[in-house]
Parts: structure tokens; sequence; C-alpha cells
């Protein structure tokens, strides 16, 4: 072991958790392309929203200006249930590896949900409560959304209704029983339940469904049913602001034990954690107050930035949605139903994009297999079984951490933990039998799905 200062886990007190959220597109001077009406293609309005979302959470969509927006002391006080979340200095890792580079993840896994999508799930459900709201609808691809929603909607005496992808619906039939504990209604999608679900199931049968298509559910049924709106765990920027309080919480404590990282490491799925990770380091860059090296990981079966293009596009299947400006692999691309962590989505959060687009953040793509090595190997040494989409970060913290040691650099790298994955043991075991394949789409399949992203003019 080495001389041990800095403590294995670093735990705030109750009282630094953030009263406020940090609002990374206020210090952003190319902002995020705004939402586009998909007739008009003109820019969405808060009104043309409301419809969909709840009206706080429009507007914390619409707001590129204000830097710091207020938590709502109901949601503070939610938060001191399971925040301030550790930080944990990978001491046991750092000594596997013989590497010189000093390693800490910020752990989000300690909540019933598992992940991280609590700190978003708790602002979208209060919100909705203070609207006067019946319930809510949404979508959940692995699981950790709707398990997050129905602890949130269940807190405040809402209804939720899911749509859960369907190959998870079968793959991980606990996580169902989860919500379902909590009061949510759980459809697997597509379903036959809404018009365009039929489409759907019409157009692709035996379709073990995509995101895109459980979005596109959500939002039908929220529009159509009185006292309902939709919200949704990643992507959009609202859901980033509420995720800046594992950021801010990564910074305060970093600050108190006089450390700065180097490298601050993230995976991406639709972009909530990372973009939470990193907006208040990134504010620093945006700000000129200093210089750290950003990557995004991400899964080369849906590897979205490293691989899609910076266009508009459907933020869903069935074409319901506002188009977001984004690093997209067109709303119809599907990942191969072998790939098992989520990280599923077809686009990234606009705020990311144009944080890549402008060269602050970069992006790498890993395979599956390397990356559940990467979570075997974190697991038996630090302890938590670590979900497959968190192990993404991992895998390449491990690299870095490699790198290091035939540089002989002392980097400190900064990782964010989003979750724990014992409802992924299907995953697990297969990769544990030397079953786990790797999928990598070829250009040809991504082309075809870009193909069919819709003509802007900008
Ligand atoms: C949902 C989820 C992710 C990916 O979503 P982002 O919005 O990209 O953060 C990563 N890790 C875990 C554990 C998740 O549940």
């Amino acid at each position: 072991m080495k001389e041990n200062k800095i403590p294995y886990k670093t735990y705030l007190d109750e009282s630094e958790i953030p009263t406020k959220w940090y609002n990374v597109r206020a210090d952003m001077i190319n902002k995020p392309a705004p939402l586009l009406n998909p007739a008009t293609h003109k820019p969405m309005t808060a009104e043309e929203l409301a419809p969909v979302f709840c009206e706080e959470l429009v507007a914390q969509e619409l707001n590129t200006t204000d830097a710091y927006i207020d938590i709502p002391q109901e949601i503070v006080d939610f938060y001191k249930m399971y925040r301030p979340s550790p930080l944990i200095r990978a001491y046991f890792l750092e000594k596997l590896l013989d590497t010189p580079a000093k390693i800490y993840y910020k752990f989000e896994g300690n909540n019933t949900s598992g992940s991280h999508k609590l700190n978003s799930a708790i602002a979208q459900a209060y919100y909705a409560k203070k609207q006067g709201l019946k319930g809510v609808t949404t979508e959940t691809g692995a699981g950790q959304w709707g398990t997050a929603l129905s602890m949130a909607c269940s807190y405040f005496g809402l209804d939720c209704k899911v749509f859960m992808v369907k190959v998870s619906y079968e793959q991980k039939p606990f996580r169902r029983e989860v919500m379902r504990t909590y009061g949510a209604s759980v459809t697997p999608s597509p379903s036959t339940t809404t018009e365009i679900g039929k489409k759907i199931l019409a157009d692709h049968p035996g379709t073990t469904g995509s995101l895109g298509c459980a979005i596109s559910e959500a939002v039908e049924v929220a529009v159509s049913t009185e006292g309902y709106r939709y919200v949704l765990g990643s992507v959009l920027n609202q859901v980033l602001l509420h995720q800046s309080v594992i950021g801010l919480e990564t910074k305060t404590a970093l600050d108190k034990l006089g450390v700065k990282p180097d490298i601050i490491i993230g995976c991406a799925g639709g972009g909530s954690n990372l973009g939470g990770l990193i907006s208040p380091f990134v504010g620093e860059m945006l700000r000129g107050e200093a210089d750290y090296r950003i990557i995004a990981v991400e899964p080369a079966s849906c590897p979205s930035f490293t691989r899609g293009k910076y266009a508009y596009d459907f933020c869903d299947t069935g074409m319901v949605c506002p188009l977001a400006k984004m690093y997209t692999l067109g709303s119809n691309f599907i990942p191969s139903a072998n790939h098992a962590g989520g990280l599923r989505y077809h686009g990234m959060s606009s705020t990311l994009s144009q944080l890549y687009h402008d060269g602050l953040i970069e992006a790498t793509s890993v395979e599956q297999t390397s990356v559940f090595e990467a979570a075997e190997q974190f697991a038996r040494v630090e302890g938590i079984l670590p979900a497959p989409e968190s192990s993404h970060a991992i895998r390449v913290a491990i690299d870095e951490a490699l790198k290091c040691k035939e540089t002989g650099e002392e980097k400190t790298i900064v990782f964010g933990l989003t979750g724990t994955g014992y409802f992924d043991m299907v995953a697990y075991e297969k990769f544990n039998n030397g079953e786990m394949t790797d999928y990598i789409p070829t250009d040809e399949e991504i082309a075809k799905s870009l193909a069919s992203l819709p003509v802007v003019e900008e």
C-alpha cells in the first residue's frame, strides 16, 4: 500500500450538497443548437414544448444564460437520502496495474436505482408534481432510468408509465419487478398499445426494440393522455443540468484534497452523466481558468461521437419529437442485440456534441469484451460490481493508467463510476462463459441509417 495521505473515500458533509445546479451553456461561447420543430424547422418555443414536457423543465431546457439555477429545497432534501456520493481513490486498482497514475472515481451507484439517474428523476418528478400533473410517461433501455423514475414518482405520489426496450424487458425481468414494486406500469416496446408501436412492429416484425422506438411510444401516450407529460432520462439539456451535482461534488472534494485532475473520463450514452461530471471543469476551461483532458467513452457497437455525423436528426424512431443537432448515427439505427450494456442511443446530448465539435472534449470507442475484462479486473480489487455502462469508463481509465506506467508520468485520472451491475448478470454470465462477442457496425450500415437524416437548412 502506498503512503496514504489521501483517504480511500472522500465524503463531503451533508451541508456541502450543491444547492444550485450549474448550467454550462451559460459559459459556452458557441451555444448548443436549439431544438427545431420537425414540421417548420424553426426553433421550438416554450409554448410548443409545453404539451410534451413540464413547464419548469421547458424553461430549464431553453435557458442558455443563467449559470446557476437554484435546486428546490425538497429536491436537496431527497438528495440527502443518498448524497453526497463518495469520491474514491482507487488505491487497489493502482496497485494491481502497478501504475504511477493516481486514479479516482466518483461512485453514483449507492441508491436502489443503482445509477446516477435518480439525480434527474427526482427533479423531474418534483416539477411534474408541482404543476399538478397526474403522472408521467417515459422509456427505459437497460432499466436504470425507469427504476429511478419509479422511485421518484412513488415519493411524490405520481403515476409512472414506462416503455421498456423489449430486449431488456426480456433479459432483465428483475429490473421490471423493481419498477413495479415502486408502483410503475411497465410495457415492452414496441408494443401494440400505441399507434407508433403498431407501425414499427408492422415495418420491423420481430424487432427487439430500441430507445428511439420506446421514446416515440412514451411521447404518444403523454400527449394523448390528460394530466400526463413525458420525461426523459438523458440527452436533454435539463438532464445534464440536474446531473451537474456529480461534477460539483467531485470538484468540491478534489479542491478539499488539493488535487487537480489531468484526465476526466466518463461513459457516454446520451451524455448525461458525462455532461454532469465534466460541466464545472469545462466551465473552467471555457472561462480560461484551467485545462483538462476530457474523454467520452462509447461502445464500438453504437459509436455516435466517433463515427456519427454532426447534424440535425430526430430524437426518436417515430419522428414525433423535435429535431436536435447532435452527433448521430441516424434515428433508425438499431444497435446489434448482442450489445449487452446500455449506451444504445443513436444520438448524443446537443451540449456535449457542441463541446466535442469545438474540441473541448475528445471521444473514443471500446469493444464490449474488453469492457467486461476491465469490469472484472476492477470488481476483483475495488469490490464494487460495476454496471457495463460504467465499465466503458473503467476500460479507458485503465488504459490511460497503463500508458502512465510506460511513460512514468504521475497523472491524476478521475472517472465516473455511474452505477452497479447487479441486474446485468446475464451479460456477465456470457462473458464468464466466453460466449460474449463484439459487434462493430459496418460503414455501409451506418451510411444507410444516416441516409434518412432530415434535410435541414442552417
Ligand atoms: C443510463 C446510464 C448510463 C448512460 O447514460 P448517460 O446519459 O450517457 O449518462 C451510464 N451508466 C449507467 C449506470 C446508466 O444507468
